[in-house]
């Protein structure tokens, strides 16, 4: 037996240990609340609760958690040890279901966006059983989602199930109208892969913006960047493969399935993608892997970096979401199929999904704003800030045959009936892919490639699945009410391709071109967070959010306000960090190092020494140093004056359109003072350092 054998889910409360664990009936009762969503009976619960704790104490835990997902991008978790005294001294060791079931949180601290006032900081955690338990250094953590006293959504995690419940609702109706009464479930599956770069913990130790800011606020590009292409899919260093190869075993202990490693653009930029599952536990598990990935980088003194943007002049780090919806028989509702019947059926979806997409760029666009996100978008290295469809060529004249037979009885050679042909399978191959698009069709899934690298990717996920199971809906309600199917089926179709084709793009989206096209076509452009977070609570979209029972009108505004306050409060953090480094350790030490020139200038003109390049140094040193000074008293006066309302709009557009050129302003004095100063005088370790010492 190997390693993966004998370790894989072994921190796992998993079916196969509760089958061993649990009574019989206690099994199946926890199984129809797991496979049917039904309500879970307190016996049965104490039950399991009892097998949960005797299992993870056998595992070496000692204490228990809720673990959940605050509207902040972590997790959150407050341990409580077993023990419950006992008459001799001695302590027993107990776990009730209640205990399992509902957790009790003073959480005041954690964000609410207004939800929650804090005379009223309560909050309640739910066990959300389809996601397994599992234990994390000594700890049991069993998933939880976290609701306010009144039963509002305070995290991540309550959404992303409703979204998926109003989804299973919709697709279901579909697939009844198409006969298929065997398939009584349907859940969205999703494969995010993660990027992220790793650097060596004693240099990033020395930089107070890796520490406080997660990316380098300043720094000068190094003499070699990706231009090569020589990193992607390279060669995997000794130590990088070190970490990689204990980061597997750690995430295949938790039961997540760890798969594919690379090399990603940048250098010392990194690839893990994991095998796909069902979209909560999706969540989870990547949730899992980011905090997993920190703690193995510090074993082998490197520092993983997660935020999206973490140098300047070379890719960025992403997520990239494949999604698609299986029925519970494991049909997967975007693969083409093997009869015309099925093929009919994946067009009806592909075409619920392009309609979803055309109906709510912006809210798309929004599930993946942050401020490190925005550094990202847009920079030709990641999709624009514009969404739009990448369906590849075959695919696009497919639909473009089926919309124009309807129309244009002449150009008709084949019957394009929808229901009569069976579609071929599309390419899967990565030389078909078009790498830059937000939003492509690959094979049998759907890849959403705007996610930030370090954020959840529960947002995106929500939208999604609220999204077209909004189209669903609607499809449905015009179908059921059809005389006859197929033809109400084929107009549906053809009508649905016309009004949404202009969402669909093959070409490259990195182009100004593009830019102006889409322009011209009517999509949504948001360059930043600031102008994409507001649509949250655009009229059209809480209706969305409400009619299927996803979020609240005031839920969305919660969210709406958080990102835009950590938006504001992030950039402040950058801020005043670069104030900090620029003021405590850039400015000394270029004084040191001019004046130090100064005297080396002038004892070897008084030798005789006749030289113009110490004076050409002292002057551009002199003159770029008063730059970076007049632009560090700038950024600070602009600091000074954010506005200090409560609305969190104002103070997001502020540091967007006030402090971020500031920054940028300062930045470039900076980074050209940098270039110009004997390299151990420079308080702190450059990008060639960061990039290429590991
Ligand atoms: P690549 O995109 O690198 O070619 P794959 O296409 O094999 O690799 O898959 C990328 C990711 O998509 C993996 O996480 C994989 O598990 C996931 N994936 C594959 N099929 C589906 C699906 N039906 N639903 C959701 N995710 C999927
Ligand atoms: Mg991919």
């Amino acid at each position: 037996m190997g390693f993966v054998d004998e370790n894989f889910g072994i921190n796992v409360f998993n079916d196969s240990v509760m089958r061993q664990r649990l009574p019989k009936e206690t099994y199946r009762a926890l199984h129809k609340t797991i496979d049917d969503g039904r309500r879970l009976d307190p016996q049965v619960a104490s039950v399991v609760a009892n097998a949960m704790k005797d299992w993870a104490i056998e595992r070496g835990a000692t204490h228990y958690t809720h673990w959940f997902q605050p509207l902040n991008s972590v997790t959150a978790e407050k341990h409580d040890a077993f023990i419950s005294p006992a008459q001799d001294g001695k302590v027993i060791q107990e776990f009730s279901g209640k205990e399992l079931v509902r957790g009790e949180a003073d959480a005041s601290s954690l964000p609410s966006g207004g939800l929650r006032s804090t005379f009223e900081a309560r909050g309640y955690t739910a066990w959300d059983p389809t996601s397994y338990a599992f234990i994390k250094e000594h700890i049991l953590c069993i998933p939880t989602a976290y609701c306010s006293y009144g039963g509002e959504a305070l995290d991540k995690k309550t959404p992303l199930l409703r979204s998926m419940e109003a989804l299973n609702k919709q697709a279901v109706r579909i697939l009844k109208l198409f006969g298929r009464l065997d398939a009584t479930r349907v859940t969205p599956t999703v494969g995010p892969e993660q990027e992220y770069f790793l650097v060596d913990k004693t240099l990033y130790d020395r930089r107070s913006d890796l520490i406080f800011a997660g990316r380098t606020l300043f720094g000068a590009p190094a003499p070699k960047g990706q231009e090569l292409g020589d990193h992607f899919f390279g060669t995997i260093k000794t130590r990088v493969q070190a970490f990689m190869t204990e980061l597997n075993e750690e995430l295949w202990k938790v039961g997540v399935l760890a798969k594919t490693e690379h090399n990603e653009t940048a250098p010392s930029q990194h690839e893990m993608a994991p095998i796909f599952s069902i979209a909560n536990v999706a969540c989870d598990h990547n949730q899992l892997t980011m905090e997993i990935m920190k703690k193995v980088a510090r074993r082998h003194g490197l520092h993983c970096l997660l935020s999206e943007k973490p140098f300047a002049g070379i890719n960025g780090s992403g997520k990239h979401n494949n999604w698609s919806m299986f029925t519970n028989t494991g049909y997967n509702l975007l693969e083409p199929g093997d009869s015309p019947h099925e093929s009919a059926q994946f067009l009806l979806f592909l075409t619920s999904v392009i309609k979803a997409v055309d109906d709510y760029q912006d809210l798309l666009r929004a599930s993946v704003a942050s401020a490190g996100n925005d550094h990202r978008l847009g920079g030709c290295e990641a999709p624009p800030a514009i969404i739009s469809i990448f369906l590849g060529d075959e695919l696009t004249e497919i639909l473009e045959a089926l919309e124009a037979g309807s129309h244009y009885d002449s150009r008709e050679k084949i019957d394009m009936t929808i229901g009569v042909h069976m579609l071929p399978k599309f390419p899967k191959d990565a030389t078909d892919r078009n790498r830059t698009s937000p939003f492509a069709f690959t094979g049998n899934k759907f890849e959403f490639r705007s996610l930030g690298s370090s954020a959840s990717i529960s947002a995106a996920n929500v939208v999604l699945n609220t999204i077209v199971a909004e189209s669903l809906r609607q499809f449905a309600d015009e179908l059921e009410q059809a005389e006859d199917f197929r033809s109400a089926l084929h107009d549906l179709i053809v009508r649905t391709i016309h009004e949404h084709k202009r969402i669909i793009f093959n070409g490259n989206n990195y182009t100004d071109e593009w830019v102006k096209e889409a322009e011209n076509r009517g999509l949504c452009r948001l360059d930043s967070t600031v102008d994409a977070l507001p649509c949250y609570t655009a009229e059209k979209n809480i209706r969305l959010f409400e009619t299927h029972k996803v979020l609240s009108e005031s839920e969305l505004r919660s969210r709406r306000d958080i990102g835009l306050d950590s938006y504001a409060k992030l950039t402040a953090i950058e801020a005043r960090t670069m104030i900090m480094m620029a003021r405590r350790q850039i400015l000394p030490a270029v004084i040191r190092f001019t004046g130090d020139i100064a005297t080396a200038s002038r004892s070897i003109r008084d030798a005789g020494g006749d030289f113009a390049s110490g004076s050409e140094l002292l002057n551009t040193l002199c003159s770029t140093t008063d730059q970076l000074s007049s632009d560090l008293q700038l950024l600070e006066v602009k600091l000074a004056a954010v506005p200090d309302g409560d609305d969190p709009l104002a103070a997001a557009r502020y540091m967007h359109d006030e402090i971020m050129p500031a920054m940028d302003n300062l930045r470039r004095s900076a980074d050209a003072l940098e270039l110009y100063t004997d390299r151990s005088y420079w308080p702190f370790p450059t990008y060639d350092e960061l990039l290429f010492s590991v």
